[in-house]
C-alpha cells in the first residue's frame, strides 16, 4: 500500500520547525488553562508558577505532574470550556472507583479526525477503501477515532463494532472490505471462525489490518498477513485520555507522536525524575491544542522508550516512542530492581532467532529471589546455538535492565499467543 502524506506542511515539518511550533502552542495552552481551568490554576498557584515562566520547551519540566486519579476526581474543575461547548464525552473505568470522564469540543473532535486521517493515509488508505471497524463504539474512543478519520478521507466506513463474527466475515465478502480495524485477538478470532466455515479470507479484498490494544507478535503478524491476505499489518497506539496520539512507522518499528498535538516526555516511573532522549520510562503527555479537557504533564502509566526528534526514513521528524509498551501496573520487582516485560521484549527483539515474546518468573520463596526468563524461539536451534544465545541474552538483559536471570528457557513459537501473563511472581 502506498503511503500518502495527508498534511504536508505539518507531517513533513523538520525537527526545528516542530519544536518551534510546540513552544508556541505550549505557551498558548498554558496561558489558556491558567485562565480557564480551575484545577490547573490551583495547581500552578500552589507550585508558585505563572504561565509566563514557560519560555522554552524544557520549562515544561517545571510544571506539576497530573495523575490519573486527579483526572478521575476533578472532571468539572479541569474542564476549560463552558458545558454548552462540550460536544461529546467518553468514559473509561477508573482506578479510584470513579469512571474517568473525558470531554471534547467540536474542534477537539476535528483534531482527532485530522490525526486519524493522517494515520490512515500514511498506511496507504484512500477514498476508494472500505474500512470495517470491529472495535467497540459506545463510550470507548478507539473505534470513533478510526471512524472519523476514514470519513474525513472519504473512505466507506462499516461501523459494525465487535461480535457476531460470522456476520463480520459476511460483510468482508459482501462489501469488499479492504481495511479491518480491531483488537489483535479479535483478528485471530475472525480467522478461527473463517476456518471453521471453510472460508479463505485471503481470497477477498483485504489489504490492511490495524491491530489495537495488544501488540501482535512477529509470528502473529505473519499469520495475519498470510491468512487475511494483508499487504501490511499496522499497530495502533493511543488511549481514551489522549486520542489521535500517534502513527505506527515501520522504519525502526516505532510510533511517531503527532508533535503539533502532543508534547511527550519520559520520566522514571518510580521517582518521576525526567529521563533524556533514548530513555525508557513512563510517558508524560501534555496536550498542546485540546480545548475541553487539557492534559498537562499527564502521567500515562505507559512505560516505553522515547527516541525524541530525528528525521526518519519515512520522511517525518515527529518524535518517536517504542512499540514495546508496558502498563506501569505490570512492573515486577526482582531483587529491588523494577523490571518491565516490555523492556525485556525490546531487548530480545535484536535477536533474529527469537519471536520477541517472553515470560518472566520470579520466585520470591528462594533466598535470592531466583528469576527465570522464558523466551519464544522461531525455529529449532541447535544445542550449541541455544548455549551461545543464552549467554548473550543474560548479558544484554544484565547490562540494560540491571538484573541477572538465573535461567533462560527456550520455548517453541506459539507458546505465548493470546492472553498470557508476561510476569509471574511466586510468593
Ligand atoms: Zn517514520
Amino acid at each position: 500500500m502506498r503511503m500518502v502524506i495527508w498534511n504536508r506542511k505539518v507531517q513533513l515539518a523538520s525537527s526545528e520547525e516542530l519544536k518551534k511550533l510546540q513552544l508556541k502552542l505550549l505557551r498558548k495552552q498554558i496561558n489558556r488553562v491558567y485562565e480557564r481551568s480551575k484545577f490547573y490554576r490551583v495547581k500552578f498557584k500552589e507550585a508558585k508558577l505563572k504561565p509566563t515562566m514557560v519560555k522554552s520547551l524544557d520549562d515544561v519540566k517545571r510544571l506539576p505532574l497530573t495523575s490519573r486519579e486527579e483526572l478521575e476526581e476533578n472532571y468539572h474543575d479541569i474542564l476549560a470550556v463552558p458545558l454548552s461547548e462540550v460536544a461529546t464525552i467518553r468514559l473509561t473505568s477508573g482506578t479510584t472507583g470513579r469512571p474517568l470522564k473525558i470531554a471534547h469540543t467540536r474542534r477537539d473532535v476535528e483534531m482527532v479526525s485530522e490525526a486519524s486521517a493522517r494515520k490512515l493515509t500514511y498506511h496507504g488508505v484512500t477514498s476508494r477503501d472500505v474500512v470495517q471497524v470491529t472495535a467497540s463504539y459506545g463510550l470507548w474512543q478507539g473505534a470513533w477515532s478510526v471512524h472519523w478519520g476514514a470519513e474525513k478521507i472519504g473512505a466507506c466506513v462499516i461501523p459494525v463494532g465487535p461480535g457476531d463474527t460470522e456476520r463480520q466475515i459476511l460483510l468482508i465478502k459482501q462489501f469488499g472490505t479492504t481495511v479491518l480495524y480491531g483488537v489483535t485477538n479479535y483478528h485471530l478470532r475472525i480467522l478461527e471462525v473463517a476456518k471453521a466455515l471453510g472460508e479463505d479470507l485471503s481470497k477477498y479484498n483485504l489489504k490492511l489490518g490495524i491491530c489495537v490494544a495488544e501488540k501482535p507478535s512477529k509470528s502473529q503478524i505473519r499469520i495475519l498477513e498470510k491468512e487475511f491476505g494483508y499487504q501490511k499489518v499496522a499497530i495502533d497506539y493511543g488511549a481514551t485520555e489522549f486520542p489521535g496520539f500517534s502513527v505506527h512507522c515501520e522504519e525502526e518499528d516505532s510510533h511517531h507522536v503527532w508533535g503539533d498535538y502532543y508534547l511527550v516526555e519520559v520520566v522514571d516511573p518510580e521517582t518521576h525524575e525526567p529521563l533524556g532522549d533514548g530513555g525508557r520510562g513512563e510517558l508524560v503527555i501534555t496536550s498542546l491544542q485540546r480545548e475541553a479537557f487539557p492534559l498537562i504533564r499527564y502521567l500515562s502509566r505507559d512505560v516505553t522508550n522515547y527516541f525524541g526528534f530525528h528525521k526518519c526514513k519515512c520522511g517525518m521528524a515527529h518524535p518517536k516512542v517504542g512499540v514495546d509498551i508496558d502498563r506501569e501496573d505490570f512492573m515486577t520487582k526482582i531483587r529491588g530492581v523494577a523490571v518491565f516485560p516490555g523492556h525485556v521484549e525490546f531487548i530480545l527483539s535484536i535477536f533474529p532467532e527469537l519471536t520477541g515474546r517472553c515470560q518472566i518468573i520470579a520466585d520470591k520463596r528462594t533466598p535470592k529471589h531466583e528469576a527465570t526468563l522464558k523466551v519464544e524461539v522461531s525455529g529449532d536451534p541447535s544445542m550449541a546455538l541455544q548455549k551461545s544465545l543464552r549467554g548473550k541474552i543474560v548479558d544484554e538483559v544484565k547490562n540494560r535492565v540491571g538484573i541477572t536471570f538465573n535461567e533462560v528457557i527456550f520455548v517453541p513459537v506459539g507458546t505465548f499467543e493470546g492472553k498470557f501473563k508476561k510476569a509471574i511472581v511466586i510468593t
